[in-house]
Order: C-alpha cells, then sequence, then structure tokens
C-alpha cells in the first residue's frame, strides 16, 4: 500500500467530522466471562490507550505480561474462531470484541486478558457494546487513518468468495447457505456505522449445528459453549428456549464475525465488502490481500488537527 498522505476529506470522500480523529476510551471498564472454546474463566479489561497505539492485547496471567497487536500478521488460527498468538502464548475468539471496537470507532484500547480466550458472554456483542458504553468514548487529537479501496479485490476458495469493492462508506452484502431448513440461504445488505452495529448486528448470538458439537469437543473446541452462549441447532428446529432474536440471526452473526475479522487492518476501512459463504480463514487471506495488492487501496491521513475540541461525545447512538 502506498505511505499515508495528507488528504483534505471535504469535497472528497469524506466530511470532516469527530471521526476524523481518533478516539479511545475515557475509563478503563471490565469484565468476566468464559472463553466458548476453553471453557476458562477470564477476566477482561479494557483500558484507555494514547494515540497510534492500535488496539493491543496484553495476556496478564504470565510470568512477563505479552503484547500481541491487533493485526492480522498476529493470527496463528482461524478454526471456528479467529486467534492471535506471539511465539507460544495464544488469545483466542477475539473476533466479537474486534469488531465491537472497530464499529464503535475505538482506535486505541489496551484489552488485558488473564486466560487464552476473550469471554463469550452471551454468544453476541451485546455485553461488549455495553462496556464500551460504559467506559466512554474519548476523541482524541491525533488524526485517524483510513483504509480506502481504489480497485476491487477478490479471494475465493471453492465456492466460498470475498470481495472489497470501491465505494463511499463501509457496507457488507453477506450471503451465507449451510444446507440447513433454519440456514439456508440468507442474506444482508447493511451499511456498517455504530448505530446499525448496535441495533442489527451486535445482538447476533454464534451459533452452531447440534451434530457439530461432539466433533468440536472431540478436538477440545466449544468446552464452554452452552445455550446460554451460543445459538443451537439440530436437523429441524432451533434448541434454546428463546428462539432467535431475528429471524436472520445467522447471517447476522457472520457479519458480526468478519467486522471482527476486517478490524485487524488496523483502521477503519471505506469499501463495500460482498462475501459469499466466507469464514474466518478467507476473511484474513482477504485481509492479506488487501496488504499485497498495493494498488488495490490507499491510506488516507486526516489533516492535522490544530484546533480545540470542544466535546468529547458518546457518539454511540443507537
Ligand atoms: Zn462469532
Amino acid at each position: 500500500m502506498d505511505a499515508p498522505r495528507q488528504c483534505c476529506y471535504s469535497g472528497r470522500l469524506f466530511v470532516c467530522s469527530p471521526m476524523d480523529r481518533q478516539r479511545t476510551l475515557i475509563e478503563s471498564i471490565h469484565c468476566t466471562g468464559i472463553g466458548l472454546h476453553s471453557g476458562e474463566e477470564v477476566h477482561l479489561s479494557l483500558r484507555p490507550a494514547a494515540a497510534g497505539t492500535g488496539v493491543v492485547f496484553v495476556r496478564t496471567d504470565l510470568a512477563r505480561p505479552v503484547e500481541i497487536p491487533a493485526k492480522s500478521k498476529f493470527v496463528v488460527d482461524t478454526a471456528l474462531a479467529t486467534t492471535l498468538g506471539k511465539g507460544n502464548v495464544r488469545i483466542g475468539t477475539v473476533e466479537h470484541l474486534l469488531a465491537t471496537l472497530f464499529a464503535l470507532g475505538i482506535d486505541n484500547c489496551r484489552v488485558e486478558i488473564d486466560g487464552p480466550e476473550i469471554p463469550v458472554l452471551d454468544g453476541s456483542a451485546t455485553q461488549l457494546v455495553d462496556l464500551v458504553r460504559a467506559g466512554g468514548v474519548r476523541v482524541q487529537t491525533a488524526p485517524r487513518r483510513t483504509l480506502v479501496v481504489r480497485r476491487p479485490i477478490t479471494v475465493r476458495e471453492g465456492d466460498k468468495q470475498a470481495t472489497l469493492l470501491p465505494a463511499s462508506r463501509f457496507s457488507i452484502d453477506y450471503t451465507i447457505d449451510f444446507r440447513h431448513p433454519l440456514a439456508s440461504e440468507q442474506s444482508l445488505a447493511l451499511d456498517i456505522d455504530a448505530a446499525t452495529f448496535c441495533r442489527e448486528i451486535a445482538p447476533a448470538r454464534t451459533f452452531c449445528f447440534k451434530r457439530d458439537i461432539e466433533r468440536m469437543q472431540a478436538v477440545g473446541l466449544a468446552r464452554g459453549g452452552s445455550l446460554d452462549n451460543a445459538v443451537v441447532v439440530d436437523d429441524f428446529h432451533v434448541l434454546n428456549p428463546g428462539g432467535l432474536r431475528f429471524t436472520d440471526e445467522f447471517v447476522r452473526h457472520k457479519i458480526l464475525d468478519v467486522i471482527g475479522d476486517l478490524a485487524l487492518l488496523g483502521m477503519p476501512v471505506v469499501g463495500r465488502l460482498i462475501a459469499v459463504k466466507s469464514g474466518h480463514a478467507l476473511n484474513q487471506a482477504l485481509v492479506r490481500a488487501i496488504a499485497t495488492e498495493a494498488a488495490a487501496s490507499e491510506i488516507v491521513e486526516a489533516r492535522p488537527f490544530s484546533g480545540t475540541w470542544n466535546a468529547e461525545p458518546m457518539l454511540v447512538t443507537a
């Protein structure tokens, strides 16, 4: 990709706004939960971070804390969840938290975790949204960098495909087909901003098929899974007593996952993602393709901010 260049957004793709400034949390926030795959209880803290830090995960349970930046080059596993690693240290199931920070515009955050996996909570991002809201959002003075798609970028694997197209905003058009009566072809197209994310995407829970649970548990996955933190379906029915939160909850959760995977670019994206049956592995292939197909995208940086910024607005308005 080209080096970032100074750019006045006005008259181009953007209008100058607080969204042009980096953002972090006002206060540290904490929660406790279990990992979906590990089944272990972990404590999660989200802390403010200086401009330019990005999102950095920190394993605090080790003799010497290990920091792993939320960047695609640290992805070490994409089986059912996205796992980051450095050396022998792992942090799994990062995608729901990353999607939340990305959609709510949090550029800089120190994510401390005392175990190998981010807590699954209720299987959706609703409680993570509540956490970020509780911490509050601080607009920082440093300009934000944004990845703007200039030419189509496509990755394929069999009948799966993910394409990023030039567009004036960030939007996702996602199609799934699990050849299951409840999750056969299901499509949804949305412009993604904080309000849309909180209302339409964050409540969608992770899901699995009953027939896959034994297979996953045999290889050490889904040990913490239950009807409290995942939608489980048998051949014809949803097994959760409360049913689905949306009739198309499955495709909405896949959109949540892909936002978290794209967040590993480390900056907001302006472009339209069209995904067909994509998953974590292909999502990461797309992120790598963005990095290698230099002419297909451009990193645009807002002009340095020299005025005074009066407000520290809480911009999440769902
Ligand atoms: Zn997920």
